[in-house]
């Protein structure tokens, strides 16, 4: 018997149930290339989805330290504020800076839904929305992905994504209910959707109640935001559980996100919707279903996922496996992500890699 026993089972569990994960060390050589294990890979599944992590300016722009305290006690600083006032700027409502979407979802939903209330929330919604909902009072039920019609009549919020991280798809969100409060999560979204970047539901013309932008992302930095009306604010600085009880982002991260709203641009988003179509277009015609609309191509195979992407990488491209519990069993998929700063020689190299299917009618 040791003193670890228990955690040692619980990880044959996971082994046994093929859900093991390792970490996988990537030295990236430039904005889409990178060394994983000594070999030279092309990358297809970040989330930089304008190539901004590699931006000059916006790494020279990470200076300071770390704030010191959270921001309700000794840690705001100027860089939070001029970072807030911008995205107040480009947003036109009060934003409000979190380390992470997960932290800022986990403060939407736990702050904003209390007993009485009712989540609807999207099946396919991402786990940082669902723990938020964990963590909240109000009842929570899930409706049909992208549909609407199936959402409950007594709900009082739904939830959904922009561009949903692992289909790819766009919902239509000006046929949604109006009547319950709208939250849009839109990390997959923001620096890559929308006029000056601001999302799908600006791309609809649509002002949710409220709106979760990262960082992390298109911004090629770290961090999240929530914008919303003045009271939405004000209640997650006094009440979000995961605003108040945690240490202010630092400085350098504050710096670079500023930086990035000024270095994302109009050329970016173009040239990344237009090399998503190329790719998209290009494994179309090889014969695969590829899911989505924008700049994440998920393509479907079931359990053979995990091989797909081992031939990947003996082709030089990096696209691991995205497996249950990410997403349902027999939905395992490889979930190719582009970016601006893909060439067409890269994502003619990813095409070639991804072959033919073997199975075409799949
Ligand atoms: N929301 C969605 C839809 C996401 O895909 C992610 C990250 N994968 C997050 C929130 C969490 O954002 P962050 O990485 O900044 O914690």
């Amino acid at each position: 018997m040791s003193r670890y026993d228990a955690w040692r089972n619980r990880l044959e569990r996971i082994r046994h149930e093929g859900q093991y994960r390792t970490l996988k060390t990537l030295e990236p050589t430039g904005p889409v290339t990178a060394k994983l294990h000594g070999e030279s890979v092309l990358v297809a599944c970040s989330n930089d989805y304008l190539g901004l992590a590699w931006d000059p300016e916006i790494r020279a722009a990470a200076q300071g330290g770390g704030s010191t305290g959270s921001r309700l006690i000794s840690g705001s600083r100027p860089i939070h504020r001029q970072l807030e006032e911008a995205l107040e700027k480009r947003f036109g409502r009060p934003a409000l800076l979190f380390n992470s979407g997960y932290q800022a979802n986990l403060a939407v939903f736990s702050t904003l839904a209390v007993t009485g209330d009712q989540i609807a929330s999207d099946q396919a919604n991402h786990a940082s929305m669902i723990d938020g909902m964990r963590l909240s009072a109000a009842q929570r039920t899930v409706f049909e992905h992208a549909r609407p019609e199936t959402i409950p009549d007594d709900t009082t919020l739904i939830s959904t994504e922009g561009l949903f991280s692992m289909d790819g798809d766009i919902p239509d969100l000006t046929s949604y209910p109006t009547e319950p409060w709208l939250a849009v999560d839109e990390a997959h979204a923001f620096g890559a959707i929308g006029p000056q970047g601001r999302g799908v539901a600006a791309a609809q013309g649509i002002e949710p109640d409220v709106v979760v932008g990262t960082f992390g992302k298109a911004m090629g930095g770290s961090g999240a935001f929530v914008v919303g009306p003045p009271e939405l604010k004000e209640l997650l600085i006094n009440a979000g559980r995961s605003f108040i009880f945690t240490t202010a982002m630092p400085e350098p991260v504050a710096a670079m996100a500023l930086a990035s709203l000024t270095r994302n641009t109009r050329e970016q988003r173009e040239r990344l919707a237009h090399n998503a179509a190329y790719l998209r277009r290009n494994l179309t015609q090889q014969g695969w279903t590829v899911l989505g609309q924008h700049h994440i191509l998920p393509v479907v195979v079931g359990p053979s996922a995990v091989d797909l992407s081992d031939t990947l990488f003996n082709r030089g491209v990096f696209s691991p496996a995205i497996r249950y519990p990410t997403v349902p069993r027999g939905k395992e998929r490889i979930r190719l992500t582009v970016s601006a700063a893909h060439e067409h020689s890269h994502l003619n190299e990813i095409a070639s890699a991804m072959g033919v299917p073997s199975n075409p009618e799949r």
